[in-house]
């Protein structure tokens, strides 16, 4: 029998390890203090204290696309729809500008209303009256070609996770139409685009099992993303996957602290699926070496429409309550809200 301890330590010190060891301590729970110690150890020397907050501005419940989990899917004739326009998602970065938030996310269905041109033309107008300010789009797959439009048009970041990097899972999760192959293609394009990318996957989707995990890690391994988005899965009754029970917190906990072991220098957010499944699940995401937040800066009246799972956080209040309520959860967990930008460090990069 491996010893975990062991195992642990190997992550903690930069070593590799085998898959079996990887699928070891991913399914065991007697030494999740122990990892989430060292995980906030890795955290600490990397980040230091600071937790980033990022504007999520949700664009669109628009979508062409009919992923089986997701409750915007286009099958779901009962899902509210509504897209703002380019003034009104200008509106919400200067509501977030004024709170202090410096990055904004454009996060949104595949909406073919929303043209490269559109969302070009959105992107400039946001660097150019706030030119200290990130942006990060999240609206999923395009073309290389669409892709080096956004770059060019200033836009800092995009987030695709890659839902899952098994063949089998991925066609349990999506109709045939899709193709895990160019969810992957597009995650390649971005890194070499010079986007800081993010990829990502739920914890506890249907299907899923230890094995996916292990190959979700390797894709990681070998995309080097500057971003992780984990969360568990929710269910949605507007879905396929209606009566399938919603992921794990503490999977999903153990699994952000692997993540953080394996990279260091990742951003990688406690997200609100995690607050959404139990009340300080997102304060218990920083003890786990989380150290990026996302709060919701649209509009209160489409907040709801924007239903990707049952029961989602924070669709009642206003940005600044919202804030508030998060800067003092963080605090309560011993870290501190950062205003600043909050690229990735890659601290190997700078001791060169
Ligand atoms: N259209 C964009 C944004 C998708 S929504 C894209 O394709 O990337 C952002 C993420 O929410 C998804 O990538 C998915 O991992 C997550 N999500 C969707 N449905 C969910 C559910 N039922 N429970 C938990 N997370 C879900």
């Amino acid at each position: 029998m491996t010893d975990i301890t062991d195992i642990i330590d190997k992550l903690f010190y930069g070593n590799s390890v085998t898959d079996d060891e990887l699928a070891v301590i991913i399914s065991c729970d007697k030494y999740d203090s122990v990892l989430f110690e060292k995980a906030d150890a890795v955290r600490q020397r990397v980040y230091g204290k600071e937790v980033y907050i990022r504007g999520l501005i949700e664009i669109s419940s628009y979508c062409k696309n009919n992923c089986y989990y997701c409750g915007i899917r286009a099958g779901n004739k009962d899902a509210e729809r509504y897209r703002l326009t380019p003034d009104e998602i200008l509106s919400c970065c200067r509501k977030g500008h004024e709170l202090g938030f410096r990055t904004f996310v454009l996060q949104g269905g595949e909406d073919d209303a929303f043209n490269d041109e559109i969302i070009c033309s959105i992107v400039r107008r946001i660097k150019s009256e706030f030119s200290e300010c990130a942006v990060t789009l999240s609206l999923g797959e395009k073309s290389y070609e669409s892709f080096a439009a956004y770059r060019k048009a200033g836009a800092d970041r995009y987030l695709l996770r890659h839902e899952t990097a098994c063949e089998e899972h991925y066609r349990k999760l999506h109709p045939a139409d899709m193709d895990l192959k160019n969810r992957k293609k597009c995650l390649f394009d971005l890194k070499s685009l010079g986007f800081q990318t993010g990829a990502g996957f739920m914890v506890g989707s249907p299907f899923q099992t230890v094995e996916d995990f292990v190959s979700d890690i390797r894709f990681l391994e070998e995309l080097k993303p500057e971003m992780i988005g984990i969360g568990p899965f929710i269910h949605h009754c507007g879905t396929p996957f209606a009566d399938w029970p919603d992921g794990s917190v503490a999977l999903t906990l153990r699994l952000l602290a692997i993540l953080r072991l394996m990279f260091p220098e990742v951003l990688l957010p406690a997200t609100t699926a995690l607050g959404t499944l139990l009340p300080d699940g997102r304060e218990r995401g920083f003890k786990a070496g989380a150290n990026v937040v996302m709060p919701n800066l649209s509009p209160v009246s489409v907040r709801k429409k924007y239903s990707l799972y049952e029961n989602k956080i924070c669709t009642g209040e206003e940005a600044a309550e919202c804030l508030n309520c998060l800067k003092n959860r963080i605090r309560s967990a011993g870290f501190e809200m950062s205003f600043s930008r909050g690229d990735y460090k890659n601290i190997q990069q700078r001791c060169t």
